[in-house]
């Protein structure tokens, strides 16, 4: 075992991801091959025989639509489960070595010994088909050097076949641009590398900072949201409450008489108790927007946007009646042989209400208001008691 066992996953997931770019830019390269091809057709047609022309041309077309049912077979593995990106290294790397050969043999073929300015132009699309490689194929190992090594191949050799000083100085330059490319292409390999190292690693933290943010906001016994994540909630509703005109309601919620519960079933109990309250009170809310949270021991809050009192109050009913549905026992409980919650209601609409904390408080001052009245009932703020009669079930 050595020091690099952790890096070679990372190392495969950062070739792989250079693979599928290179696959990606493959349809830029091939439109820009055919036209360059056509183009040195058209331009070169009085000087080289047509035959010669026309077969270098076949070659390339021929090159390039192999590369391209690559590209179609690439994109069609891509969407299957069993996807493997580097099994389609190899064929790129063949692809880029036959585009290769094609433009070595127009180094050979179209070179015009009679004319010295299409020798230059002839140069000059090579070194620029060279370096318009470069962000194409550096990035699968050894695609560059087996493109570039048959371009510069043939050209080389067949300026030095010509043999004087201007074509000797020629073949030299083309050899340093060469070595010069390879160069470039080594850089840009590893920059790309380091862009995509660095961009994963963003995107993990991203990711982490989410979940976390997410962990932070939910209350870890019961999964429903925390206090936290209530008053942001809270005030945000209360903002757009106060842009859009819309009424907000609040419930206060409370366990009646749970000491009590946890002395007789235990603490254990007390916790499946408080998870199954949770699971009941969430279930009788309805609108996407509703929350209900744990906000403190055996507290609850419900956030209620643009819900007036009355129909918080129905809410208020719902969640009695899920509640009671569950038939939790409680037999120490004074109030009724179940587990029963009283509930304070307040909403926006209350006049004297001009704040979501003193809206919040508002709520307390009615949940007080129904223990003190008896438990096991809902009071709205600012109005009188509210005891629905208790269905048995
Ligand atoms: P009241 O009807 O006036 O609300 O009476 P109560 O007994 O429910 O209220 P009190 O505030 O006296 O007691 C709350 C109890 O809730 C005490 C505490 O043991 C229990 N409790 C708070 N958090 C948890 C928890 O996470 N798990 C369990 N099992 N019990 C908890
Ligand atoms: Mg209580
Ligand atoms: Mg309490």
């Amino acid at each position: 075992m050595n020091g690099s066992d952790a890096a070679p996953s990372e190392e495969r997931r950062l070739l792989c991801a250079q693979i599928e770019q290179c696959y990606d830019q493959l349809p830029i390269a091939l439109a820009a091959n055919i036209s360059i091809g056509l183009v040195l057709v058209v331009l070169f047609s009085g000087n080289i025989q047509t035959a010669v022309l026309l077969g270098w041309f076949a070659f390339l077309a021929l090159v390039l639509f192999a590369r391209l049912r690559v590209l179609q077979a690439f994109r069609a593995a891509r969407r299957r489960d069993d996807f493997n990106q580097d099994a389609w290294r190899r064929p790129f790397a063949l692809g880029a070595f036959g585009a290769g050969l094609a433009w070595g043999l127009a180094g050979l073929a179209l070179f015009d010994p009679d004319s010295f300015p299409h020798q230059v132009l002839l140069a000059f699309v090579l070194g620029g088909m060279m370096a318009g490689a470069i962000p194409l194929l550096s990035g699968v190992r050894h695609a560059f050097a087996l493109f570039a090594i048959p371009v510069a191949t043939g050209s080389i050799a067949r300026v030095l076949l010509a043999g004087d000083e201007i074509h000797l100085t020629m073949a030299l330059t083309m050899a340093i641009f060469t070595l010069a490319m390879f160069a470039v292409s080594v850089q840009v390999r590893r920059v790309f590398r380091e862009a995509e190292h660095l961009r994963r690693r963003l995107a993990a933290a991203i990711e982490g900072s989410q979940v976390l943010e997410e962990l932070i906001r939910r209350d870890s016994l019961t999964g429903i949201p925390n206090r936290r994540m209530f008053e942001e909630e809270l005030h945000k509703e209360w903002r757009r409450a106060g842009r859009e005109s819309l009424p907000l309601s609040i419930i206060s919620a409370d366990i009646d008489h749970f000491k009590k519960y946890n002395d007789c079933y235990g603490h254990q109990a007390g916790d499946r108790c408080l998870t199954r309250i949770a699971q009941a009170m969430q279930q009788a809310l309805s609108r996407p927007g509703d929350i209900v949270a744990r906000i403190g021991g055996e507290e609850f809050a419900f956030l209620l946007p643009g819900t007036t009192a009355e129909g918080a109050r129905s809410v208020a009913e719902q969640v009695r009646s899920h509640i009671n549905q569950l038939q939790l026992p409680h037999e120490t409980s004074p109030v009724a042989p179940m587990v029963t919650v009283s509930m304070g209601i307040a909403s926006s609409d209350d006049a004297t209400v001009s704040s979501p904390s003193e809206l919040l408080h508002a709520s307390d001052i009615a949940l007080y208001e129904a223990k003190r009245r008896g438990r096991d009932q809902f009071v709205v703020a600012g109005e009188c008691v509210v005891r629905p009669a208790r269905t048995q079930s």
